[in-house]
């Protein structure tokens, strides 16, 4: 993006080298495009570092280590790999702890979004501890590894926080740091794009009954998917938020958990109305309108407190939650077979990277620019 310039533009840059012995070159292969650049690109909102006049769009990439410095220990030439997004601030604890995720102070950066150049070229440069190795063979869906490890630290709030509750159900073996973490559990996903996708699969995959809930007809793709992991399809349309919640109850009484991954403000809020006891509600979309709405707080605030609710917004992801991703993976291909790959319902060269910002599709999930094909 170009500063001024509405859209996306074109424009050379030198081909970054290694400056520093923990640093690793590495040649793009391919980069992802989700709601927030499209977002950007959209509503023009640009977040250009003080002293630039542009900045290199693209946070979710995959791409092979070419160089590496003479201290980098966990990688090599030819190495499959995805980098994280944020920068730390260098000042508050979690940054300095590897959690700039939960950065204090707001001065971190992030990559192709705020303030600090993306991956949507050829060659990029960063440091071995945000650079993360994924196994030979998982080419084609590392795309993933970004936008599952948003999924990934999402779910991890609702485990930390839920573990409050270890008897939820009379099962030990469903505590929340078990595997089989989600069974008894009922969870409703608002929202089937990649996010809402992929949190569904990770909810499955620990067991939880699981509903996903979209604006999209029961012959879309989306809906295919959903069940592809015996996951069970709200259409959203003509439904109210309560109808919504009395589906997802009926069967165990209880609505776990909620995950909003739509960024669709007035449902999101609506939906808080109806949650279960001692249920926990994430909130990882990002609505960019005004919404402003009508609401009876004393109701709100009275329910809350007395149902013991937790509402926990979740952004970005760590290096812990990338590998938490690169673990996950195949284990969603062995499960939900195909899924993945029919996830990526858009796909374009480089030379066609301005389409790729502009989809206008609803049944649109995930879009990948090759910027170097796989072969
Ligand atoms: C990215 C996150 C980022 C957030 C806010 C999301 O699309 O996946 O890494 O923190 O946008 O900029
Ligand atoms: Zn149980």
């Amino acid at each position: 993006m170009i500063k001024g310039k509405a859209g996306v533009h074109p424009f050379e840059i030198e081909k970054p080298k290694i400056k520093q012995n923990d640093e690793v070159l590495v040649k793009v292969k391919e980069v992802g495009v989700d709601g927030t650049d499209a977002n950007i690109v959209r509503y023009e909102l640009q977040d250009i570092r003080e002293g630039s006049g542009r900045i290199v769009l693209g946070h979710e990439m995959v791409g092979v280590v070419e160089e590496v410095g003479s201290e980098v220990k966990s990688l090599a030439p030819g190495d499959i790999v995805a980098m994280t997004v944020r920068r730390g601030c260098g000042i508050c604890q979690p940054c300095l702890h590897n959690q700039s995720d939960m950065c204090m102070t707001g001065l971190y950066t992030e990559r192709g979004l705020h303030k600090r150049d993306g991956f949507l070229t050829e060659f990029v440069v960063d440091k071995e501890q945000y650079t993360v190795k994924l196994p030979d063979g998982l080419e084609r869906l590392a795309i993933f590894t970004e936008p599952l490890s948003i999924a990934e630290k999402a779910i991890e709030q609702i485990r930390i926080i839920q573990s409050r509750l270890p008897w939820a159900c009379p099962h030990p073996e469903h505590k929340f740091d078990s595997k089989q973490w989600g069974s008894c559990k009922t969870a409703l996903v608002v929202g089937a794009g990649t996010l809402g996708l992929l949190s569904a699969a990770l909810l499955r995959l620990s067991g939880t009954m699981t509903y996903v809930a979209d604006i999209v007809s029961e012959d879309s793709l989306k809906v295919h998917l959903v069940g592809d992991m015996g996951a069970n399809y709200i259409d959203a349309r003509n439904k109210t938020p309560r109808e919504l919640v009395e589906i997802c109850c009926s069967v165990t009484g209880n609505l776990d958990i909620i995950l909003e991954a739509a960024g669709a403000a007035t449902t999101a809020v609506e939906l808080i109305n109806y949650m279960s006891r001692s249920s926990i509600y994430v909130m990882t979309g990002i609505p960019r309108e005004k919404l402003p709405m009508k609401l009876d707080a004393a109701q709100l605030v009275r329910q809350i407190v007395r149902y013991n609710q937790v509402i926990v917004g979740s952004v970005n992801s760590n290096r812990k939650h990338f590998e938490m991703a690169v673990r996950d993976i195949p284990d969603i291909g062995v499960r939900f077979g195909n899924m993945m790959n029919e996830m990526i319902t858009h796909c374009f060269g480089l030379g066609d990277y301005r389409k790729a910002f502009a989809i206008d599709d609803k049944n649109h999930i995930k879009t990948v620019i090759e910027v170097d094909p796989w072969k």
